[in-house]
């Protein structure tokens, strides 16, 4: 398979041609933003750490019957995957209360939740991804009724999976967002990615975050913290 002309360069991928136009190279960067990019840094190594972590959370969801874009690993910092057409959504699931969930209805951080929330937000930079509810989603048509409803219990389904991989190594599952895309067929497959860029991830002993609030909160270096959970997973995998 030949890498090709660059489609698209996103915050933390840059996306190439191939000669199957079923098929997109993916190359993972070393940049890493928060604060919708006001905050930008390069760090080296974080690329390889989350497409390795990427590809075995992505092989892990497969054997689970979770349908997903990713074809297979290429080389530390490249992999093969799918083309789909991204439903511009960030679906985010919850578990525990952190983040903007916990700023904004005034819930501390750690509270857990008794079932799971599922949140949408309309992916559009330049109105700084606003939360969007159903009837938002289908004026905007972004989404039909029954995508909508899709979407939901496929994301309930990567909750119950990744609680189930993340609590086998020791890690409790805080929130994390997940993007869907559509084949030409209108199957809806996950796609982007699932690594501690789009987790938040707390080490069920001390506690001690796993994810990219290390670099949102400038709590230390993500580099150590990312390679854990990369060598837990594959540690589990052995
Ligand atoms: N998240 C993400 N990309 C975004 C926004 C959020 O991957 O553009 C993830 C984030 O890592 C966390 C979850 O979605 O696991 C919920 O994030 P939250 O809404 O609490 O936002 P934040 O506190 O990061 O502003």
């Amino acid at each position: 398979m030949e890498k090709g002309t660059l489609l698209y360069e996103g915050k933390a991928k840059q996306l190439f041609q191939t000669d199957d136009p079923e098929v997109i190279w993916v190359e993972y960067l070393n940049q890493a933003t928060a604060l919708n990019g006001a905050k930008k840094d390069q760090i080296s190594g974080k690329g390889e750490l989350n497409n390795q972590i990427t590809g075995l959370i992505f092989d892990f969801l497969e054997s689970k019957g979770i349908s997903n874009h990713f074809i297979k690993r290429l080389s530390t910092n490249e992999q093969l995957i799918q083309t789909v057409d991204i439903i511009p959504l960030e679906v985010v699931v919850r578990n525990i209360a952190a983040g903007s969930f916990s700023r904004r209805l005034a819930i501390p951080e750690g509270t857990p939740l008794k079932t799971p929330i599922v949140e949408f937000y309309y992916k559009k930079d330049e109105l700084d991804d606003p939360m969007v509810v159903d009837d938002h989603i289908r004026t905007l048509e972004l989404a039909t009724t029954d995508e909508i409803t899709q979407l939901r219990q496929m994301a309930l389904e990567v909750d119950d999976a990744l609680i189930e991989l993340f609590d086998s190594i020791d890690i409790r599952l805080v929130d994390f967002k997940l993007e869907f895309g559509r084949q030409k067929d209108g199957t809806i497959l996950l796609a982007d990615e699932v690594s501690p860029d789009t987790c938040r991830l707390w080490d069920k002993k001390t506690n001690e975050h796993l994810d990219k609030d290390i670099y949102r909160r400038d709590l230390g270096d993500i580099i150590p913290v990312y390679q854990e959970v990369l060598n837990r997973l594959e540690k589990r995998g052995e």
